[in-house]
């Protein structure tokens, strides 16, 4: 399925909830939701009860929105996810915070997941010294993800050294001097402050 390149806030209302897609603008009295807009469409005032299923559908879609991703990816990351020793529905948010644009956005480089996808496409960053420009590229503990050495003195990135918010993850360590960070640790389910409920994404493709 293509990329959807429509209006993200109306995503938001789709879900009745934020998903933090327009990075600062968000956090501000702008946001859709903050106003109190109802989800798109002719029936988006009117509140339908949801089957099983729709709650399943909605907590699934939910997700592919906070991170940007398209339905064969989902797929293939349960798939991995499931492989995986644990807690399926847990892994699967583990592999989603490792994708490299997440990690971007969670060093607080990027305002958003989509303007760290951006970031990465046009091959800013670099892993263990090799660019990467692939979003999906899943970094490792260990892993040390910097700003390209000549990427360092657009303004973005000069501007960051005084603008950055601080990190929001413990398992991501920062120098932002030097505009770099280290994977730490994996992150557990406690360091994903995203509202989700992961059990509902497993019921939904075990079916
Ligand atoms: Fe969603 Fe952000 Fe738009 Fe608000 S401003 S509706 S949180 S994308």
């Amino acid at each position: 399925m293509a990329r959807y390149t429509g209006a993200v806030c109306r995503l938001c209302r789709r879900e009745g909830q934020k998903l933090y897609l327009k990075g600062d603008k968000c956090y501000t009295d702008k946001c859709q939701i903050a106003k109190g807009r109802y989800a798109p469409g002719q029936h988006g005032q009117s509140r339908k009860k949801l089957t099983e299923y729709g709650v399943q559908l909605r907590e699934k879609q939910k997700v592919r929105r906070y991170y940007g991703i398209q339905e064969s990816q989902m797929r293939r990351y349960f798939s991995m996810a499931d492989k995986m020793k644990g807690i399926t529905g847990e892994n699967l948010l583990k592999i989603l915070e490792l994708r490299l644009d997440n990690v971007v956005f969670r060093m607080g480089f990027a305002s958003s997941r989509a303007e760290a996808r951006q970031l990465v496409m046009h091959g800013h960053f670099t892993v263990n010294g090799r660019k990467v420009d692939i979003p999906s590229y899943i970094v490792k503990v260990g892993d040390q993800i910097e700003v390209k050495q000549k990427s360092k003195s657009i303004t973005k990135f000069k501007d960051l050294v005084e603008n950055h918010r601080g990190t929001t993850v413990r398992w991501i360590e920062i120098d932002l001097e030097n505009l770099k960070g280290r994977v730490v640790s994996e992150p557990t389910r406690e360091d994903i402050d995203l509202p989700i409920e992961e059990h509902l994404i497993v019921e939904l493709y075990s079916k």
